[in-house]
């Protein structure tokens, strides 16, 4: 049976996906089984997708109530789950419209798209200009590829989009690269897929005064780091100031595909009728399964996300085999003394589920992870990373 998925998906998927050879069939929670009846503690939750778990009972209720009533009709006609995501999300962040889509690309294509539309508007043509950091991921489009930092990613894709220049996050890097081209600043709060490093105060504040003076809008991507996972519903929350724009995704459909842009004061007008559009965008069941996940995350969750976060930060700090850990909330980077590849694949024989983000281990688990769950994990971790065997580093070395 396993056998057989393994040869199918080898035979007939487009191996884009290093994948691990785990045939995964079920959970519930923060737990997984394999085909082999194995089990593990996630803490990758799909990739910051799963936000309340596998199979949790209230998501599961929220998504099939809309599933067997109506799923789908494009957008030429009005549905409610839409329509009362959009007025959840802007009366928690402060924005104005929100837009949506199917994922983090396309909604910081939309992003981009609004970015330049509004630049067009107020200062005529050749105000295109978009800033990113180095260390950024913004997706895996030709145009979210050129606004991503990292060269590795744009090797023989070439031409991508014109119109981004990628800088340092430092202030003296954007006061030499901002000129009258510039329409906006693109930036993750918190870079993840960059090796999980949230933004210094004062680059944001540099950011901020900059942008204020010359008009460039402050895009927050996050699609990773938003949705309660920094411990605040959304990361720039933090840092004290108010994004003109905010993209979101991963989390937010709590497993289903959703990608949310949203537009603040400034930008709420830019789009007309015909000016961008997605068949799928706002579909009713995955926007019913986003309702229900962002009524879960309350200010009790929030406080529970922080408590877990400084728990996980306190037990890997200077523990054996560990360098450094950074991060925010439940999004963490482990600098490890053996290479990160080798901590997670000794991790999973262990049963437990973790990520890499470049050359470190990172950890994004559900945010309603129990407790107890998180301890054995860490434990886990804490182990692997001291190179404490279980037989079989001693193989390897010996
Ligand atoms: C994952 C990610 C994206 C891309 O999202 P997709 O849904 O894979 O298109 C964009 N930005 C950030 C910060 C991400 O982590």
């Amino acid at each position: 049976m396993s056998t057989n998925v393994f040869e199918l998906d080898q035979t007939y998927v487009a191996p884009t996906y290093a994948r691990f050879p785990v045939h995964i069939v079920r959970g519930k929670g923060s737990l997984l089984w394999d085909s082999e009846g194995k089990q593990y503690i996630d803490m990758g939750s799909g990739i910051a997708v799963n936000t309340l778990g596998l199979s949790d009972d209230g998501w599961v209720a929220a998504v099939t109530a809309q599933l067997t009533t109506c799923q789908h009709t494009s957008n030429l006609y009005y549905t409610s789950p839409c329509a009362e995501l959009a007025a959840a999300l802007c009366t928690r962040t402060d924005m104005k419209k929100v837009f949506f889509s199917n994922s983090g690309a396309e909604a910081n294509e939309c992003a981009i798209k609004a970015a330049r539309k509004y630049a067009a508007d107020r200062r005529g043509s050749g105000c295109h200009t978009i800033l990113t950091l180095q260390n950024s991921f913004h997706g895996r489009t030709i145009t979210t590829l050129a606004a991503t930092g990292q060269e590795v990613f744009h090797k023989d894709f070439q031409p991508l989009t014109e119109g981004f220049v990628t800088i340092e996050p430092t202030e003296e890097a954007l006061l030499a690269a901002v000129d009258d081209s510039t329409a906006a600043i693109l930036f993750e709060p918190v870079r993840g897929e960059g090796g999980v490093l949230p933004l210094d105060r004062e680059f944001v504040n540099a950011m901020v005064r900059v942008a204020r003076e010359r008009d460039i809008l402050l895009i927050a991507d996050e699609v990773q780091c938003g949705n309660g996972r920094s411990g605040s519903l959304y990361a720039y929350m933090q840092y004290g100031f108010t994004p003109d724009i905010v993209t979101t995704a991963k989390g937010l459909g709590g497993g289903l595909p959703l990608g949310a842009t949203l537009l603040g004061e400034r930008v709420e007008h830019v789009f007309a009728p015909g000016l961008h559009g997605s068949t799928f965008g706002g579909n009713p069941v995955c926007c019913a399964g986003a309702l229900y996940v962002l009524s879960r995350l309350d200010e009790a969750l929030l406080a529970e996300v922080r408590r877990k976060s400084a728990y996980v930060f306190d037990r890997l700090r200077g523990a054996a085999g560990i360098l450094d850990v950074t991060g925010l909330g439940l999004m963490i980077g482990i600098r490890t003394v053996r290479p990160a590849k080798e901590i997670v694949n000794q991790c999973m024989e262990r049963g437990v589920l973790a990520l890499t983000a470049k050359d470190k281990v990172r950890l994004l688990p559900a945010l309603n992870i129990p407790f107890e769950q998180l301890k054995q994990a860490v434990e886990v971790i804490l182990a692997v990373c001291a190179g404490d065997s279980d037989g079989t580093e001693q193989r390897k070395d010996g």
